[in-house]
């Protein structure tokens, strides 16, 4: 499991045909990322076996409720089950107001410690060894913002079989990996003999709620996988503008420009019962387009 997204809601505003508010589990290096928490989250994290300790960061697009209403819940659990590592929120202004009021007579429960990082503006939110992550401003009723998943290069990786033959030692190993020449007096044994080229880093971009927004091509240019939403069919494009939602169309002209590898198009509009529709629209200009299912990985 080197990078993954599962979806775990895929519905707009109102739970319909059985479909849940937005929620996606993205696992990069075998570490947990939750982004958004919609109604229902913990028990599509139990119906999909997603181990709920695992996640230690959570990253809120905005604050409506079918992005947080199951944010009390899950740390109400995680309090109820004794958990011990930090979690860290990151979220627009306003959310620790949401959690104050909901779990101020469950703070004696609280066997951990919960960080809000407010997101405010364009940039880093988060990064390790092997991700880094970064906000960026959407178009919605209310402050809204998307989230780049980058991977960092990673190590190169070295030929079994010359550790052997130049007896490498464990530093050696390592600075090859790095990329580096090894030198032993006088000798130079190149990088190029030793290993092999890393496979290229990948980057996922999550783009919920907003309008169609060109602004925004220069940060999910190129990405390897794009959610965006489709909250409507392209005859509803005025009711889109309305309230400030993307179309099947618009979304995957986004992807076009951007010259991404994969769309995947959700937050669909609880009118819709079959969403076969919206994927053969979006395909029509997009043709590299899957429909957010609950449950579904997406292996990047
Ligand atoms: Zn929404
Ligand atoms: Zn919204």
């Amino acid at each position: 499991m080197n990078f993954q997204v599962q979806i775990l809601g895929s519905n707009a505003a109102i739970p319909a045909y059985d479909r849940h508010p937005t929620a996606q589990v993205v696992s990069i290096h075998n570490k947990h990322y939750l982004i958004d928490c919609g109604e229902g989250t913990q028990m599509r994290m139990n119906t999909f076996h997603i181990k709920k300790s695992k996640i230690e960061h959570i990253f809120i697009s905005h604050l409506h409720g079918d992005h947080i209403f199951g944010l009390v819940g899950l740390i109400t659990s995680y309090a109820l089950l004794k958990r011990k590592k930090d979690l860290h929120i990151y979220a627009p202004m306003g959310i620790q107001e949401i959690i104050d009021v909901h779990l101020k007579d469950y703070t004696s429960l609280y066997t951990f410690q919960i960080h809000i990082h407010i997101i405010s503006e364009v940039g880093l939110i988060y990064e390790n060894h092997s991700i880094s992550i970064e906000a960026f401003p959407l178009e919605h009723r209310i402050e809204c913002y998307g989230f780049k998943f980058q991977e960092k290069p990673l190590q190169k990786n070295i030929i079994a079989e010359k550790i052997e033959a130049y007896s490498l030692d464990f530093k050696e190993i390592v600075r090859a990996k790095n990329g580096e020449d090894i030198q032993r007096d006088g000798e130079i044994i190149p990088n190029s003999e030793l290993t092999h080229e890393a496979r290229a880093p990948k980057s996922y971009a999550y783009c919920t709620d907003t309008i169609a927004l060109e602004s925004i091509l220069p940060i999910i240019s190129n990405v390897d996988l794009l959610y965006h939403e489709a909250t409507f069919m392209h005859d509803a494009v005025e009711r889109a503008a309305i309230t400030y939602h993307t179309t099947t169309i618009q979304a995957a002209e986004l992807a076009k420009k951007a010259q991404v590898k994969k769309l995947i198009i959700g937050h669909f509009s609880a009118k819709y019962k079959d969403l076969e529709p919206l994927l053969v629209e979006a395909r029509t200009v997009f043709s590299e387009t899957e429909l957010a299912i609950e449950g579904e990985v997406f292996e990047l």
